[in-house]
């Protein structure tokens, strides 16, 4: 029997809210345990939670992002269960009305285009941190991450495949990114996923039993984590063996999932609707005024990229993975309309100094202007695109301008016919063997030829002159 996977994701993204989701307490990352908190976010008995304003707009641009209708009217609700890293013995959560429900966001696979719906969004809190220490007699907690807020994102398992679920990963941490609602960070745990999986027979109408995994901490190990998985279920099966719903972990260095707990029940949780906390209602207009401020999101600008300038897909998709990068070519085009020629500096000389400085395109040190001014100087012939390349290395460690360090260091092309001929005879003169082996058919030797013009001009010759000249030349020695 064939049979084909069936995949949902429930993803987890921690907001960039100065404050936490029911209190004033700060969740800056890395601070000493225990130091942001507050009797609400420790859960002592009397207090009461206030909602942050910034999560229930953060909600709402993620909702219009991803095509989802916001509810006018929505609760939070306790799911209660215990664990040392939980306080109050329950998880301010939403239940029953969640904020937002029924989306979808495109993704691109194999060129096709596959639309996975979105079951929900909703708010809740995170939960501390425990820390087993195996050199320490006792585990600890740390409480600075209790009730930093979170948005659950809930797919309908629409996915068939792996690949396809790390695609829409991507592109839903790419959209999150770029609202500017989460850093997508992964690997630090502000963006992580669960992923739901079955096998049915193809054709099959009906859903399989499913695992959950956990644990997986980059796109890559979403996508191993959920072939191995779907291999292990389909060798039960075909044994005719029955799937097991539970719960298990990733473990990246074996390649494995591993069992871990039956999966809990919904009821397991006890779900009630918050008494402490009023109801949220959104109204038109507050809708209106989140929609206004959201950016340009990664698929649009895909589109607009490969329209606008014609670039091919590969540097449309590394120029959009990072909005500021996007923004930074964009600015250099408007200077210099050659997007092909800017993209490729962008991609080789630019993200190469800014990974070495690890420095962001908003920060760095040449300035979109100053970039199209060098890339001018090479179009006009002023300096040839080897020297560039060193005078792009200066411009970046001294933030000075092309033009000032091409004058400085006198790095202004040779293009004087006159003078090149000179050269070039003189090479010619002195390498009496190698013009008669190229004569003799070695024309792999004309580039030993231009090496040594090039250096006896420190690279200064126009190429284009010193070619045009050089074979020229070498012509007449084979006819003289
Ligand atoms: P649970 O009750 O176990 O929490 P839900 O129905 O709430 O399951 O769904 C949780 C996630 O699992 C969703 O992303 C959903 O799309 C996915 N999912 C549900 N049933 C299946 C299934 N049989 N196979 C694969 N994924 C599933
Ligand atoms: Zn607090
Ligand atoms: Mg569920």
């Amino acid at each position: 029997m064939e049979y084909e996977a069936v995949i949902g994701l429930e993803v987890h993204a921690q907001l960039l809210t100065e404050t936490k989701i029911f209190c004033g307490c700060s969740t800056k990352f890395g601070a000493e345990p225990n130091t942001n908190v507050c009797p609400v976010c420790l859960g002592m008995p009397g207090v009461l939670p206030v909602v942050n304003r910034k999560v229930v707009d953060f909600a709402i641009k993620l909702a219009i992002a991803t095509n989802c209708s916001i509810a006018s009217v929505s609760r939070f609700a306790r799911k209660n269960y215990f664990y040392p890293d939980l306080p109050k013995g329950y998880q301010i959560s939403q239940y029953k009305l969640p904020i937002a429900e029924n989306g979808w966001i495109d993704v691109e696979v194999g060129g096709n285009v596959r639309r996975i719906r979105i079951r929900r969004i909703h708010m809740e809190e995170d939960a501390g941190k425990l820390i087993h220490d195996e050199h320490q007699p006792m585990s600890y907690v740390d409480f600075n991450r209790a009730g930093v807020p979170l948005l659950e994102i809930v797919s309908e398992p629409d996915i068939r495949t792996p690949e396809e679920a790390a695609l829409y990963l991507k592109a839903l941490r790419d959209i999150v990114v770029y609202l500017g609602i989460c850093d997508g960070n992964m690997e630090e745990g502000s963006f992580r996923c669960d992923a739901n999986v079955s096998l049915r027979p193809i054709g099959s109408r009906e859903l399989g039993v499913k695992t959950e995994l956990k644990n997986m901490n980059s796109f890559r190990n979403v996508q191993r984590a959920l072939e191995f998985e779907i291999r292990r279920q389909r060798a039960l099966l075909e044994r005719g063996e029955r799937i097991t719903q539970e719960t298990r972990l990733w473990d990246a260095a074996k390649g494995v999932t591993i069992g871990m707990r039956a999966k809990e029940e919904e009821h397991d949780y006890r779900y009630f609707p918050d008494p402490d906390l009023v109801p949220i209602v959104i109204d038109k207009a507050w809708i209106e005024k989140m929609r206004k401020t959201i950016p340009e999101l990664p698929n649009e600008k895909r589109r607009r990229f490969a329209e606008e300038y014609g670039l091919p897909e590969k540097d449309i998709e590394i120029l959009i993975s990072d909005r500021s990068l996007a923004d930074y070519f964009e600015e250099t085009v408007r200077y210099f309309n050659n997007p092909k020629m800017v993209s490729n500096w962008i991609l080789s000389e630019l993200l190469r100094e800014l990974n070495r400085s690890n420095c962001s395109p908003s920060n760095c040190p040449v300035s979109p202007q100053n970039l199209a001014q060098l890339l001018e100087l090479i179009d006009n012939g002023t300096i040839s695109g080897k020297i560039a390349k060193t005078v792009f290395e200066e411009m970046y460690s001294s933030g000075k301008k092309a033009s000032d360090i091409v004058k400085e260091r006198g790095l202004k092309q040779v293009a004087d016919e006159g003078l090149l001929e000179q050269i070039i005879e003189e090479v010619i003169r002195s390498h009496p063997t190698e013009v008669e082996r190229y004569c003799r058919g070695e024309v792999k030797l004309m580039g030993f030829f231009v090496g040594q013009i090039m250096k006896r001009t420190q690279g200064k010759a126009n190429p284009k002159l010193v070619n045009e000249i050089l074979s020229n030349k070498l012509k007449n020695s084979q006819q003289g």
